[in-house]
């Protein structure tokens, strides 16, 4: 096995000065040296083959020992040092101080095809930000982030990815619901991988701590390795760099929105600095179009991480990055500039991304209220959001009437589509039918465009969750067999087509299927 080692951020960036693996405050540095902990029986359930690729790595690698030992956290590859990252951040909108990655300790960085890869483990043993808990993961939470980071990475969606899942071999103990039922569960590890795994809350540290020394060190760092085409750095440069960060956040999260993806905890330590989709923990994906919506037990009351706030927040966690940055640069202005641009553009991308939905390549001064109008039919009935938006493809604009037959099996109670309900349905198909006459595009030639940006296959949560009943006793067929699947997830693949049906009813209000908790 060969690895193409290349450790740019424990070179560059200053070191924590203590080297006990304690829990504490760290001061003035960007990480701290931490080594994975040794665990009783590690197997590998999977393996992502792309990502061993992308890493320089084969499948023979995969099956060595040697492999399960790095990737488990049971060896620590020569020469050199993990360590885990320290930063901050809003947590639910409110400043929570110093986090870090209480449970993830990065192994080391690659080079490989030209591309940089910061490689980690998550659920590897404390570090000296665990703060009250125990750094480990279990198998639940795991197998989530691992088939999940994987599928979005398929459905065009940025992302951090996954290379492997094991089990530790341990026991872990997790109370899901908080209700004071603890039960022991299996301990896992994910190796996860990105270009880097800052975070929004890895500069607002220095920012609170007004270390502004370190933080123009990690924006400097940043800036090099990340974000080159910025140039050296400068006043102008922190801006655009701000600019950059602000448009990579949008795009993001207006991608979120395409495929039905809800994070469920948008807290600033959470928000990547690439706009990489970053720590999955109590997502969901949308079933019923609900702009309502949150998977997180957590926020079920205020609902701050809806699918129809997620926009919102975004803006909200750049406010703060640029209060973070503030310092650098000492002027309001331009960074306000950047906050209302993103404001006027997430009103227009938006409204792009709902047209490439629904198949319309023109724009029309009414689009805004025919989408309003589709919405709001949406949230009358519960209706499936990937089916309802797959299904479309395939209506005809001669055939209006036909229109509601296409979409009957999006409905989760269809007898409920009678009436009023079901009139303004008819009326709805009737204006598509009309909308579609602006367009050029034959319905054969919209179908095929509307299927690369409207998936057939997501991760629905009772998904995730029979494939997590089925590894914890054992057995990993359904795990493979998802993660094959979700590789391809705008084609058709009849051989899946079972997939490709509405959360069954016994998943409406079941624990891990539409109610997840932060306890991971
Ligand atoms: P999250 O909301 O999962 O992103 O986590 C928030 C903070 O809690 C981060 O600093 C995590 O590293 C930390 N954390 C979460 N779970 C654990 C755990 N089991 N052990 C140690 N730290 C944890
Ligand atoms: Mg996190």
């Amino acid at each position: 096995m060969k690895l193409n080692i290349n450790n740019v951020f424990s070179k560059e960036l200053p070191a924590d000065s203590v080297l006990e693996n304690e829990r504490r405050q760290v001061y003035n540095a960007c990480f701290s040296y931490a080594s994975p902990k040794q665990t009783a029986k590690p197997t590998l359930l999977h393996v992502s083959p792309s990502m061993l690729k992308n890493l320089g790595l084969s499948s023979i690698d995969a099956k060595s020992k040697y492999f399960l030992n790095i990737f488990s956290g049971n060896q620590v590859l020569e020469s050199t040092k993990p360590y885990a990252m320290c930063y901050g951040g809003h947590q639910f909108g409110n400043w929570a101080g110093q986090l870090g990655d209480g449970r993830a300790i990065n192994l080391f960085e690659i080079k490989q095809n030209n591309n940089q890869w910061q490689v980690q483990l998550k659920g590897a043993g404390v570090t000296p930000y665990s703060r009250t808990a125990d750094g480990l993961a279990v198998l639940r939470s795991s197998v989530r982030e691992y088939l999940c980071s994987e599928a979005m990475f398929y459905l065009g969606v940025p992302t951090t990815r996954a290379l492997s899942l094991s089990l530790s071999g341990d026991k872990v103990l997790r109370d899901v619901m908080y209700d004071g039922n603890p039960a022991y569960e299996k301990g896992a590890v994910v190796c996860r991988a990105a270009e880097s795994f800052l975070r929004f809350g890895s500069y607002q540290i220095f920012a609170s701590r007004q270390d502004n020394y370190t933080l123009k060190t990690l924006v400097d760092y940043t800036i090099k390795h990340h974000f080159t085409g910025l140039g050296t750095p400068s006043k102008d440069t922190y801006i655009q760099f701000f600019k950059t960060v602000s448009e990579r956040t949008l795009n993001l999260i207006i991608h979120w929105q395409r495929v039905g993806f809800v994070h469920g905890v948008m807290n600033t330590d959470n928000m990547s600095i690439l706009g990489l989709t970053i720590d999955y923990g109590p997502y969901g994906w949308l079933e019923g179009f609900d702009y309502g919506w949150t998977p997180n037990t957590t926020d079920r009351q205020h609902k701050r991480y809806r699918f129809g706030n997620q926009i919102n927040i975004g803006l909200w966690n750049l406010l703060q990055l640029a209060n973070a940055i503030y310092p650098l640069i000492n002027e309001a202005e331009p960074l306000e500039a950047i906050l209302n641009e993103y404001k006027t553009n997430f009103e227009i991308k938006s409204l792009a991304m709902m047209r490439s939905k629904l198949g319309l390549e023109m724009a029309d001064k009414n689009d805004e209220k025919f989408i309003l109008d589709l919405e709001d039919i949406l949230h009358q009935t519960e209706t499936d959001m990937t089916i309802f938006f797959r299904q479309i493809s395939n209506f005809e604009k001669k055939k209006p009437s036909e229109g509601l037959k296409l979409i009957h099996d999006a409905f989760y109670a269809p007898s409920e589509v009678v009436g009023d309900i079901k009139k303004r349905w008819e009326n709805w198909f009737n204006a598509y039918a009309e909308r579609l006459q602006c367009e050029t595009c034959l319905d054969k030639a919209r179908k095929e465009k509307m299927n690369l940006v409207n998936p057939k296959y997501v991760l629905r949560n009772y998904m995730s969750q029979l494939a997590i009943d089925k590894a914890d006793n054992g057995d990993y067929g359904l795990l493979d067999e998802l993660f094959k699947m979700l590789q391809n997830p705008y084609s058709e693949q009849p051989e899946y087509n079972n997939w490709f049906a509405k959360r069954p009813d016994w998943a409406r209000d079941k624990v891990g299927c539409s109610m997840l908790s932060c306890s991971s």
